[in-house]
This record gives structure tokens, C-alpha cells and sequence, in this order.
């Protein structure tokens, strides 16, 4: 039996396409001035370094494409103090899982403002017990480390919890690491061989997954 969800932000409650215009500007345009002075290997990076960051923490893009200090420190800085303050939407589906009368934990990675006022522009707030947000430039705690944690203090056991995320890389495979059952939001058939305990391409899934229909 299920006590307790836990969910991940990004592309999962929300599409990050949806803001990824307004926010992204103000960082696409520093990516672009420096790709502008220094060698960053051609238009088609720059692309992809952009695409990339509308789907992953950008510590992580830095790393991977070995992204020159000086511009990974000014973009971190430029991100750290950024807030989205304009209107924002919950997918449509995700009204099933406000409805489901369990505890639900919030944990998703990210900087804490910009993460908060995510969470305020999408008035989920009060839908969560706690809302957790892992931020790789405060400290090294992983989204593992986390589940682990509201484990302890909830007294949860693994087979008692649901983790519902989009990305078979991050949640799905802390989930995994702690033998907690997975659910991967997979609207757009995105990962079809992800190995996961139950696939949803629609939330109202996630009621007859809990009642035990899948
Ligand atoms: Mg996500």
C-alpha cells in the first residue's frame, strides 16, 4: 500500500517549454556574447548547449561540454538571481494527482529562487507536505539523498512510496537506487526503453496504478 508521492518539478507538474522563452532569454543572450569572443566550436554547439538547458541543471552542461570558467561563473550568477514572475500553468492532467488524498513531497533540482517562484507561479504550494529543492551550487545532496531523508523521518518504508518524474536519469534512477516504485511521465514517448516499475502518458494513470489495476 502507497502512503506518500513524491514528485519532481520540471517538465513532470509542468513544460518547461511553456516558460522557456522568457526565461531563457536573458541567458541565451550571455551565451551568445561570449560565443561571440571566444572558440565555443560553432553555431551547432551553441544550439545544442541552449537546448540543453532547457531540460537539465546547467552545472551539468557546463561540466559535459567543458564550458570555459568565466562564462559558466557569470551565467551561474546570472541564474542564481533569477525568479520567474509570469503566469504559469500545471499540465492539464495533473489535477488527478492533486486529488489523490496522499502525502506528496516535492523534490526537484535547480537554484532555490528560481525553483520557489515556480512553485508559486503554479500555485501548487499547498499540494505539498515539503517542498525540497536540490541545489548543486549550495551543496552536494543529490535527489537520492533527499528520498532517503523523507524516508527517515516519515517512517517510510520503500514499497510504501510512489516517485513520479520525467526523466529516467534523475528521480527514476534515485527512485531505483532506494527500490522505490517508479513512475515515468512519458507524455510524448520520450524514453520508450526506460526500465521502470509503470509507464503514464496521463496522470489519471496514477489513481488505478495506487488501487492496484496495473
Ligand atoms: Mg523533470
Amino acid at each position: 500500500m502507497k502512503r506518500a508521492l513524491i514528485l519532481d518539478l520540471d517538465n513532470t507538474i509542468y513544460p518547461v517549454s511553456s516558460i522557456a522563452d522568457n526565461l531563457f532569454k536573458e541567458l541565451f543572450k550571455v551565451l551568445d556574447q561570449y560565443a561571440g569572443s571566444i572558440n565555443m566550436g560553432g553555431n551547432e554547439r551553441v544550439n545544442k548547449i541552449k537546448d540543453e538547458m532547457t531540460r537539465r541543471p546547467f552545472q551539468y552542461i557546463a561540466d559535459e561540454f567543458n564550458l570555459d570558467d568565466r562564462l559558466r561563473n557569470k551565467m551561474i550568477k546570472v541564474l542564481k538571481n533569477m525568479a520567474y514572475d509570469l503566469p504559469m500553468q500545471p499540465f492539464e492532467d495533473y489535477q488527478h494527482i492533486r486529488s489523490i488524498p496522499l502525502d506528496k513531497f516535492l523534490v526537484t533540482t535547480g537554484f532555490v529562487k528560481l525553483q520557489m517562484s515556480k512553485v508559486k507561479m503554479l500555485g501548487i504550494e499547498d499540494d505539498f507536505k515539503t517542498i525540497n529543492i536540490v541545489d548543486p551550487e549550495v551543496n552536494r545532496q543529490t535527489k537520492k539523498d533527499v528520498f532517503a531523508e523523507i524516508m527517515e523521518k516519515h517512517n517510510y518504508r520503500p514499497e510504501e512510496l510512489l516517485v513520479i518524474g520525467d526523466d529516467p536519469e534523475s528521480e527514476i534512477r534515485a527512485a531505483k537506487a532506494l527500490a522505490i516504485d517508479t513512475v515515468l511521465y512519458d507524455p510524448w514517448n520520450k524514453y520508450p526503453r526506460a526500465v521502470v516499475t509503470y509507464r503514464a502518458d496521463n496522470f489519471k494513470k496514477v489513481a488505478g496504478i495506487l488501487a492496484g489495476i496495473y
